[in-house]
């Protein structure tokens, strides 16, 4: 199998950018017509709804030609059966038109289910406040710092420039049409960047090459968020990185919860602050944690990532353990973790495979044999000790166990040192 042949694979990040422009009047006339159109396209899928059976760019060409004049051809000039006046260029048309017929699915969808249910069928929307999707034809010049678009300022179009806040375009990536979304106090570009995957080889075939590496990640609930372990191909130990992090975390939002708690009863307060609050802390540490996973990949060359597969396993297990633990502890975080784990390795070419949680934490990686965790104060250490006799990190002696079931998973004979 050559390489090649899993070269030009893509993937698209979506930049969220602010915008700036003098002309805030005009982008609000160009959204205003956007809806005009969706809502107009919508009311003539909804009533001619075969259309919806076509391929979207027949129906796309078929609700142009039902609804503009066309300006060359046999039928140049003439007024077609759904002609409606509304100045706008052709390629906002365009975008207002794929907005409908998405919408008009949704809509069509919520009916039948409405109906299988016998409940009351949801109403037609009388107007839409969709955010400009700017095809090409309606931006150019799009650039690290500013962006030209076609705006209506009540009279005609014209070209408006605005400026971005600065932004890197990567190497090799192609732009592609920028939505622009209009707040109470600011306005933000949502700029889609598409980029070559730096190497999709599937894993069947990664784990057959030479000197491949993996790493192993053991999540956990203490301070270390997840330890990882990097193996060779035979399961040589190569070296390992505890991430940490986790008791911060579970005092950040110890503390926020604790307020929601408190004021729960008798007064049921607004608690939207304080959640958004916790959102925002989550989402801050499973970014932080996942990076230094991907980055501790990208910089010992690790091609494939493993953890355990929890969700497959027992999926109440999983659910009771999570309110026994609370959300907002580090195990609480997990998933959030793998999600974001997921994109971003993805994106640099590591591919993710999931081995059976069973045992991990339960055998000794070197013998196999059954651990128990060592006590202190009464208390579960972090360390454990095996019935042969080895000793070590509890959560590492997990991450080893990971490692290696996925060097099995895919055949490797594996050699243990002691
Ligand atoms: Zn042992």
């Amino acid at each position: 199998m050559t390489e090649d042949i899993w070269k030009n694979s893509y993937y698209t990040t979506t930049y969220k950018v602010r915008l700036y422009i003098k002309q805030l009047e005009y982008l609000k006339l160009t959204n205003n017509i956007y809806n005009e159109l969706i809502k107009k396209y919508f009311d003539i899928l909804y009533e001619k709804q075969e259309l919806l059976d076509m391929s979207s760019f027949n129906c796309l060409a078929e609700l142009e030609r039902l609804t503009i004049i066309p300006k060359t051809g046999p039928r140049k000039g003439e007024i077609p059966e759904l002609y409606f006046e509304q100045d706008a260029p052709l390629y906002l048309r365009r975008a207002a038109i794929n907005q409908a017929i998405g919408n008009v699915k949704i809509q069509l969808s919520n009916e039948i289910r409405a109906g299988e249910k016998k409940q009351k069928l949801p109403t037609v929307p009388k107007a839409f406040n969709h955010p400009t999707i700017f095809y090409k034809g309606m931006y150019k010049e799009l650039k690290g710092n500013s962006i030209t678009l076609k705006l209506y300022d009540g009279v005609e179009w014209k070209w408006v420039k605005a400026k971005l806040a600065k932004f890197e375009i990567p190497e090799n990536a192609e732009i592609l049409s920028p939505t622009i979304v209009i707040y109470k106090n600011y306005i933000l570009a949502h700029i889609p960047i598409k980029q070559p995957i730096n190497d999709i080889t599937p894993i069947r075939f990664r784990m057959q090459k030479d000197n491949i590496r993996v790493c192993g990640v053991m999540f956990t609930n203490t301070d270390k968020f997840a330890v990882c372990v990097i193996l060779d191909e035979n399961g040589k130990f190569l070296k390992s990185k505890f991430i940490s992090g986790g008791n911060e975390f579970k005092e950040r939002t110890g503390k926020i919860y604790g307020k929601i708690k408190k004021y729960r009863k008798p007064i049921k307060k607004d608690h939207s602050n304080y959640w958004g609050k916790l959102y925002k802390i989550s989402n801050h540490y499973a970014h932080k944690v996942s990076r230094e996973i991907t980055d501790f990949c990208i910089e010992n060359n690790v091609k494939v990532l493993s953890f355990a597969d929890y969700k497959n396993n027992d999926e109440n297990m999983e659910s009771n353990y999570k309110r026994r633990v609370g959300l907002f502890s580090p195990i609480g975080l997990r998933e959030k973790i793998i999600k974001d784990l997921t994109y971003k390795t993805f994106k640099e070419g590591i591919l993710i495979t999931k081995v059976r949680p069973n045992y991990i934490l339960r055998r000794c990686y070197k013998c196999r044999g059954v651990i128990r965790r060592k006590i202190k104060d009464r208390k579960e250490t972090e360390k454990f000790r095996c019935k042969n006799g080895h000793e070590g990190d509890y959560y590492f002696n997990g991450a080893m166990n990971v490692a290696i079931m996925c060097l099995k998973k895919f055949g490797k004979e594996i050699q243990i040192q002691d």
